[in-house]
């Protein structure tokens, strides 16, 4: 027990437990504490489900830490064996073509290209029109 520890990591959330793993990964002696035993209800991580997004309006600068996370998802489904921790579906933002929401996705999805190397992401424009009638779950939605 009398091991040198490399790392101490207190709160064991999303961003603490990670860092544990990702440190013990590389062969780092790590300790985690935390107030409460993990997996536990009283942080901002616990819940059924997560998103995590590509299309990241915010700023684009946040692309090449998606992808990386995207990996390392990948990476833990791999190692923990199970295989539905990442699912992948569309996304889909309400906006007026010249909202922050609408103008930052373009932004992010032409960024995305350049970083990825894709050569191809597919991103549709609804009219509000054809978008009542494709999600009509959306239906009160106005262009307010
Ligand atoms: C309702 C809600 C929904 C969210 N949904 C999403 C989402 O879908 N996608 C997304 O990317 N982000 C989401 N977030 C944000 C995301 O959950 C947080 O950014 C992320 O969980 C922060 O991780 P964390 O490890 O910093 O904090 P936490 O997960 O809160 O972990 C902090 C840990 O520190 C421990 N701790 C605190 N004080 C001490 C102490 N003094 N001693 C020991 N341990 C201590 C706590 O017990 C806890 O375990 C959501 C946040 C909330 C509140």
């Amino acid at each position: 027990m009398n091991q040198p520890v490399d790392a101490i990591v207190i709160g064991l959330g999303g961003i603490g437990a990670a860092a544990v793993y990702q440190l013990a990964a590389r062969g780092a002696n790590v300790i985690g504490f935390d107030q409460f035993e993990p997996a536990h209800s009283h942080g901002s991580s616990h819940g059924a489900s997560r998103i995590i997004r590509q299309a990241y309006y915010e700023h684009p600068g946040y692309l090449s830490l998606l992808l990386r996370a995207y990996e390392l998802w990948r990476e833990l489904e791999h190692d923990s064996g199970d295989n539905y921790l990442l699912q992948i579906t569309g996304g889909l933002y309400l906006g007026a073509p010249d909202s922050s929401t609408v103008r930052g996705s373009l932004q992010s999805a032409v960024q995305y290209l350049a970083l990825a190397g894709k050569t191809l992401i597919q991103l549709t424009f609804f009219h509000l029109g054809v978008f009542h009638q494709d999600f009509p779950l959306f239906f009160g939605v106005t262009s307010e």
